[in-house]
């Protein structure tokens, strides 16, 4: 299988950099094959603009959505941009690496979302009508492929549990998820998390590893999160609510999950 992982530290020698390292060789130990972007490396540029489209007119006002979708079809994106598409094409699961920080993806890595999912490639796909709202959220550009978190906190897992003040960690995460995987369709796996990283000694650190090494043997076996696909009944068109019958009790996040 081919397994591409998006990996944002900005230090090699960080626990991410080690996890990161582990992963690839844990892969390729297994016969997957193994492409990294690593966003820090690779020096990417993070902010959506209007360099990022080769073929605007002169000093035409800039359409972040339009500009995307025209450069997009015409084959005229940015050749950055173009190429981590070939390897989302490529991959047949996707691993997104990074610590929590300001409790979402450090701006590098939201950049190479914003960048990389282009309007036509992740969303605007499919029929738009009163009837339907695309193919998204559970089918997409990705549908077919799987796609994992690994994530670093600083804080404690009590600290990110259903009462707990930061919040629920799956909470935290369901606009990465359920937004930016989901939404393009990929099938989720649940997140690989590592909190409280200020308390990692050599003995943890072996525990962790060993913990990663079974998720990534399981990658293709473990079961996805069971988000409701927008196409296939739970919710009113086009309103794309649930349908009052749909787990009437329930609301927030957790309602989008069966
Ligand atoms: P490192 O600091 O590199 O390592 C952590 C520890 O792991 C080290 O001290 C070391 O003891 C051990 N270690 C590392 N490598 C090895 C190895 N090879 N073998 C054995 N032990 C090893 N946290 C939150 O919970 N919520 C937030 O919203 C949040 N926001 C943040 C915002 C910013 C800007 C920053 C800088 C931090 C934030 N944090 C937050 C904390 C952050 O999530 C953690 O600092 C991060 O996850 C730690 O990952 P790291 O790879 O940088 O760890």
């Amino acid at each position: 299988m081919n397994v591409l992982l998006i990996y944002a530290h900005p230090e090699p020698r960080s626990l991410n950099g080690s996890l990161k390292d582990f992963s690839i060789k844990r892969l390729e130990d297994a016969g997957h094959v193994v492409q990294v972007s690593d966003l820090y490396a690779m020096k990417w540029k993070a902010s959506l603009d209007a360099d990022d489209s080769l073929n605007r007119q002169g000093d035409a006002r800039f359409d972040p959505a339009l500009d995307s979708k025209h450069a997009f079809e015409a084959g005229m994106q940015s050749p950055d941009i173009a190429r981590e598409q070939e390897k989302l094409k490529w991959a047949d699961a996707v691993i997104l690496q990074f610590p929590l920080w300001w409790f979402s993806m450090p701006a590098i890595l939201k950049g190479w979302v914003e960048r990389v999912y282009a309007y036509g490639f992740a969303y605007g796909v499919g029929e738009h009508s009163d009837a339907r709202w695309g193919d998204r959220y559970g089918e997409g550009s990705m549908a077919g492929k799987r796609a994992m978190l690994i994530v670093t906190t600083g804080g404690w897992e009590s600290h990110y549990s259903p009462r707990g003040i930061n919040g629920p960690i799956d909470d935290v995460l369901f606009p990465i998820q359920h937004g930016v995987l989901y939404y393009p369709g990929f099938a989720v796996l649940p997140p690989f998390v590592i909190h409280r990283t200020s308390r990692i000694d050599e003995a943890r650190f072996s525990t962790i590893r060993d913990a990663l090494g079974q998720r990534l043997d399981h990658l293709w076996t473990t079961a996805p999160i069971p988000f409701r696909p927008q196409n296939a009944g739970a919710y009113d068109v086009p309103a794309l609510t649930l349908r009052p019958d749909v787990s009437p009790d329930q609301i927030g996040f957790s309602a989008h999950i069966e």
